[in-house]
């Protein structure tokens, strides 16, 4: 596809960021370039017009900066995919509503804080309700989550989800897991940069220790 070249010049590559060693893929060069940028977007909006996609699901926060223009272009709905404890989670309006009256209440009847006994009695009741549920994946140094709303999706649509990088995949493991949990069909998963060097790197990485490994 010619509009590939322009596209991949227009990404810049910052080296030994966020830390030393890494050459970070930078796409914010990207969307100042209307013209890779709409490219970019319009080579998905090709292949994902005509196939029954009802979900676009972006992985925060990168894949939140083309998944909704892909979405609105093939008629479907753009569902975030969430880093932990960022997703508001639901409290009824009746116990939001007790929960105001609670703390507007409590500070003109009396000197003292409200007691931490009505504070966790509040937070416990069950119709405090956390609609997301969550995928752990790991990092190359620990793990990291992604969160979805229950219900942002229906058993049975039709999801792709847009990242802008994908390396080791699993991020978008993670994110193909929720939306299976919902019982959605991911039918693919795209990303605008995809880091075939780093296998490629690891590799030599690997065969470098083995032969200094023999060798000493
Ligand atoms: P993976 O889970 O496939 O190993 O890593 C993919 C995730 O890491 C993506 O969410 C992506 O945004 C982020 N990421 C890792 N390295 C880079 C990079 O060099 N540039 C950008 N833009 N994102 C990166």
């Amino acid at each position: 596809d010619p509009r590939l070249q322009g596209i991949s010049e227009a990404i810049r590559v910052v080296p030994h960021f966020p830390k030393p060693g890494i050459m970070f893929q930078d796409i914010t060069t990207l969307l100042l370039d209307h013209k890779a940028f709409k490219d970019t977007v319009d080579i998905f909006v090709d292949r994902y017009r005509d196939m029954g996609i009802s979900v676009v699901a972006g992985v925060e926060a990168r894949g939140f900066m083309f998944g909704p223009a892909i979405a609105l272009a093939i008629g479907a709905k753009f569902v975030p995919l969430r880093k932990p404890r960022k997703l508001p989670v639901h409290i009824n309006s009746l116990l939001a509503g007790q929960l105001m009256r609670c703390v507007a209440f409590i500070p003109l009847c009396s000197s003292r804080r409200p007691s931490k006994n009505l504070v966790v009695i509040v937070l416990q009741n069950p119709e405090y309700a956390g609609e997301v549920i969550a995928e752990s994946y790991e990092l190359e140094y620990g793990t990291d989550c992604l969160e979805m709303h229950v219900g942002a999706v229906e058993p049975g649509e039709r999801a792709i989800v847009i990242d802008d990088l994908v390396a080791t995949g699993g991020t978008l493991s993670a994110a193909i897991r929720l939306l299976e949990r919902m019982e959605a069909e991911v039918v693919e998963c795209a990303c605008v940069i995809g880091l075939r060097e780093v296998k490629v790197v690891a590799c030599l990485l690997l065969v470098f220790c083995v032969d200094s490994a023999g060798s000493t």
